[in-house]
């Protein structure tokens, strides 16, 4: 079932062929759940972005045990790393912005849905309702002084599979920057980042059409980052109904606003991933309105027909 998930969602963005003027390094590996691909004309952007997704995904992956974001799960409360700090912070300014569209506290709600192991299933009513006492980035509590992050109730978990991605694009940028690369790509999985261009042109990525084989459209993009939500890649359909990975918080059930695929295009990769997250459990009028309060931030929706 994983490996579904990611092969879909790689192809997702596809690599256009175009004139090429120089010589340009490919590679990929599977990281964070997905596969990660790099092109650049210097040899060493993949190795800087691999280290990069790496070091994040040991800090915030639940589903690595020593990371910190699994510690801080299994204590209710953690005094973490700055970057790690800084990445709930950022989740908890976007639960406020998207008025608990996007809650890093789904953690319990994912798991009883079968999202974190892959068993799929319908909880009973009842275990929602337990599931959600324990949601609500508004019991989050952070201690700025010494990075101390302190969950209010025993039993919440933070799930932090809605910005990783974004945000290790971000590290892997700053990194290329800090070591002389000024051209990049990054595609890992649903999100793409575009670092500077392609010989003198933007680089040029396709997306795909959420329920066909074929491309909806393309993108020009120069120093931005495009991420896709959509309820195509993790899903499962039972009595006839879809339920997506994307919980809607304030329910417990998957997000039912009509979108099928959500992309949003910022300067931020973090900004992107989160934003395209919360549009899709938003709906396409709030969702507009949302993406139109942050600055150079577009969206582009499709709704279900
Ligand atoms: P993908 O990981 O496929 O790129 P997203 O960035 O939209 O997709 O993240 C979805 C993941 O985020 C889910 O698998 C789950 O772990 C977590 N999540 C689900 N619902 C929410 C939500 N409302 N807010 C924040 N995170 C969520
Ligand atoms: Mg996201």
């Amino acid at each position: 079932m994983r490996k579904i998930a990611v092969l879909l969602s790689f192809a997702l963005f596809a690599l256009l062929p175009a004139c090429q003027k120089q010589e340009l390094y490919k590679d990929n590996r599977v990281m964070m759940g997905t596969y990660v691909e790099v092109t650049s004309p210097s040899k060493d952007a993949a190795g800087i972005v691999f280290a990069e997704f790496e070091r994040i995904e040991n800090l915030l992956s639940k589903y690595k045990p020593e990371s910190e974001v699994s510690k801080l799960n299994a204590l209710g409360r953690l005094k973490v790393s700055p970057e790690t700090f800084y990445v709930i912070k950022k989740a908890k300014e976007f639960w406020q912005a998207t008025e608990g569209a996007f809650d890093i506290t789904v953690g319990p709600l994912v798991d009883i849905w079968g999202f974190t192991d892959k068993k799929y299933s319908l909880p009973a009513e009842a275990k929602i309702k337990d599931a959600l006492r324990l949601v609500g980035s508004d019991k989050i509590i952070l201690h700025d002084k010494d990075n101390v992050v302190e969950f209010m109730l025993s039993g919440m978990r933070i799930d932090l599979g809605a910005v990783a991605k974004g945000y290790a694009l971000d590290c892997s940028v700053n990194k290329l920057k800090r070591e002389g690369i000024s051209s990049c790509l990054i595609n890992a999985g649903g999100q793409v980042y575009c670092m500077g261009d392609k010989s003198g042109v933007p680089w040029k990525i396709a997306m795909q059409d959420p329920r066909g084989k074929d491309f909806s459209g393309y993108l020009e993009l120069k120093d931005k980052s495009a991420s896709t939500s959509g309820d195509y890649e993790q899903y499962f359909i039972q009595k006839d109904k879809r339920f997506s990975h994307i919980l809607n918080p304030k329910t417990g059930y998957p997000a039912d606003s009509g979108i099928i695929s959500a992309t949003v295009i910022a300067p931020s990769g973090l900004t992107a991933d989160a934003l395209s997250t919360a549009i899709f459990v938003l709906g396409k009028i709030k969702g507009m309105a949302l993406a139109k309060r942050f600055p150079d931030v577009e969206a582009k929706i499709i709704e279900e027909k």
